[in-house]
């Protein structure tokens, strides 16, 4: 599922083929058109032709395409969610639903295998309050130790699924989280509030250094995930625990098996050495 880095992957590649295009073209494919949606009472195909790509920007896992001052079209890519840039006569790309042609003779076209992606039209009112409920993002100047321990205080959630909640963070998800409580040697199940100042720093700077070890690798493709031109990610390669508890891998860091847990309704992978609960035997944890 794309998290920050994979939809960062995609406004970075996008941005510079699209700025400054016209939306000449629409098409749907007939057995899925609510994956163009609008407000109430805005017909987004029609909102959409002649308009001018101004910018494309990012917040959490949304990608915001400026339109004017006056209108956005807001994608989420969900679980499967592709967008793609592609000559306006290619064929369809794999489960294709829309196709967003522009005046350089290029399509965006949208994919989707799971149909929960969503491409909205809206106001600039819309998108002001979605990034209200949304937490800051990861890299914002604000967001240091100190300010993360003050968020944690609230959160009586355990640290796993409390970084899974946008309005916390915005961007994370399984893959990044499970990487940087490993990297902090936080257990996914320590209680939000009663992480110290040291930790919290210790995790904010696990959670920037997996951010930014993924974008360099343009994302993590396991299935289904694509940059606009069509290639996979190559930081599946770098990843050190998510996805390995099932297979009795061991710690990169240690060499004790890794151990396979649901948090937060979540598949969840940890080293139960590095990563020990309070109250567990500290003596035998890793110097590494
Ligand atoms: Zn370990």
């Amino acid at each position: 599922m794309p998290e920050l880095p994979e939809v960062e992957t995609v406004r970075r590649i996008a941005a510079p083929l699209v700025i400054g295009r016209s939306i000449t073209g629409i098409t749907m494919n007939p057995t899925f058109t609510c994956v163009l949606e609008a407000p109430d009472g805005m017909d987004p195909v029609s909102s959409l032709i002649g308009r001018t790509i101004m910018d494309v920007e990012r917040r959490g896992k949304y990608l915001l395409f400026l339109l004017g001052a006056d209108l956005w079209m807001v994608i989420h890519l969900r679980m499967t969610g592709r967008l793609l840039v592609v000559d306006h006569q290619a064929s369809p790309v794999r489960f294709e639903h829309l196709g967003i042609a522009l005046d350089n003779g290029k399509d965006l076209r949208f994919g989707d295998q799971r149909k929960f992606g969503r491409v909205r039209v809206t106001l600039p009112e819309e998108v002001e309050a979605l990034s209200f409920r949304l937490g800051p993002e990861p890299f914002d100047r604000q967001v240091t130790g100190r300010w993360l321990h003050g968020a944690l205080e609230r959160r009586s959630g355990k640290i796993k699924a409390v970084l899974l909640d946008q309005h916390l963070l915005a961007g994370l998800g399984n893959i990044y989280v499970d990487e940087a409580l490993f990297r902090a040697r936080i257990h996914p199940e320590r209680i939000a509030r009663n992480l110290s100042l040291e930790e919290a720093t210790r995790l904010i700077g696990a959670i920037r250094h997996v951010l930014r070890s993924a974008i360099a690798n343009q994302g993590t493709t396991f299935s289904s995930f694509e940059n606009p031109y069509g290639e996979a990610g190559s930081n599946a390669d770098f990843l050190r625990v998510y996805g390995k508890g099932r297979g009795a891998l061991s710690c990169p860091r240690c060499g004790t098996a890794l151990e396979h847990l649901v948090v937060g309704g979540r598949g969840t992978t940890f080293c139960p050495r590095c990563q020990l609960l309070p109250g567990q035997d500290t003596s035998s944890a890793s110097p590494a």
